[in-house]
């Protein structure tokens, strides 16, 4: 081991990154990470040196749950003094969930996490996965002034490295698979990474340890809105036993109808203690309650205006808020996932 390199561990959790044509049979099977650098022995050149920790089993992640989130974050806790840096691979599809959901639990968290992961699997001599591979390892191991260059949970794809809870995946082909309309790149990269130190998170003044909350409540609901939605519809999803949280898909800059049924409906729900967080379905733009009368109708009901958040940030944060027994804290931006 090389002192000066910085340590890094991978996290395999699944997806299709970690997928490999079978020599015999053509069809798709896990790649195994462990035999990271006779796979790939350019590896050995980065400045860093890899460990690789596979989750068992690995998951396509359409199957993740919040126990998921839990395991990793534990893992990464675990692991959180004797490496420099983390890269989680993990499937396309829930990665922007899972990766706000980190941003929520590592409290206090003074290292890279890396997400990544690709949409043409590694073994595939056309993938996407090497570069992304490559270079979230980069930036989990790279150093600004002997310090983190990104202490935060980032997620790496195509170029752009991007606040993990600001992403969305934007598309299931293109190999631009993540957006972040709400926020610019922590780092884009040509031929040289070029870190946008002024968009990153700062290491906090005094280091705390690291601590991983996780108790997360997951008794909510995203409840889109659109033309049609009925009273009857909504009642019955409002009134779901045990209900404690809705993710509220508003229009535009946080509107919803007027009608009297719909606002009653929302203010009997609150009533009764469930949190009402509002975020818009336009893919970039702000919730402004007080623009328009459908918004401010909201607003006086009680329902919080969940600002520029993805809704992949607003369910993680809501479970998060909750678990903590905190709600409150929905006002305040915790990890930069909202523009103030
Ligand atoms: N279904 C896969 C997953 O999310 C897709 C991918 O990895 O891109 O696990």
């Amino acid at each position: 081991m090389n002192v000066n390199k910085s340590r890094v561990l991978i996290i395999y959790t699944g997806g299709t990154i970690g997928m490999k044509p079978d020599p015999e049979t053509g069809a798709l099977a896990p790649f195994d990470f462990s035999g990271i650098y006779e796979e790939f022995p350019s590896l050995s050149h980065l400045e860093a040196d890899l460990e690789v920790h596979t989750m068992d089993p690995v998951i396509d992640s359409s199957n993740v749950t919040p126990e998921n989130w839990v395991t990793l974050a534990e893992i990464l806790a675990e692991n959180y003094d004797r490496y420099d840096g983390f890269v989680v691979l993990h499937g396309t599809d829930t990665m922007s969930y899972t990766a706000s959901a980190l941003s929520f639990m590592l409290e206090n968290l003074a290292k890279p996490v890396v997400f990544t992961g690709s949409q043409i699997p590694i073994g595939v001599l056309r993938t996407d996965g090497r570069e992304n591979l490559v270079t979230a390892i980069e930036i989990a191991a790279a150093r600004t002034s002997g310090r983190p260059s990104v202490p935060e949970v980032s997620l790496y794809f195509q170029n752009r490295l991007f606040r993990a809870n600001r992403t969305v995946k934007q598309s299931s082909e293109e190999l631009s698979a993540f957006t972040s309309m709400n926020y610019p790149p922590l780092a884009e990269v040509g031929v040289n990474i070029t870190y946008h130190k002024e968009h990153i998170l700062p290491l906090p003044v005094e280091t705390a340890p690291l601590r991983v909350a996780k108790t997360l409540i997951d008794s909510i609901l995203i409840i889109k809105l659109f033309p049609g939605l009925n009273e009857r519809m909504l009642r019955a999803m409002l009134s779901a036993p045990g209900l404690k949280g809705v993710v509220l898909e508003t229009y535009g800059a946080g509107n919803a109808p007027t009608s009297e049924w719909f606002i009653h409906a929302l203010e009997e729900a609150i009533e009764r203690g469930v949190i009402i967080l509002n975020v818009t379905q336009c893919q970039s733009g702000t919730v402004s309650m007080d623009l328009y009368e459908t918004g401010l109708r909201l607003e006086r009901a009680g329902v919080v205006s969940g600002r520029d958040m993805t809704c992949e940030a607003a369910v993680a944060k809501l479970m998060y808020v909750l678990g903590i027994g905190q709600p409150s804290l929905l006002e305040t931006p915790l990890r930069g996932e909202f523009s103030v």
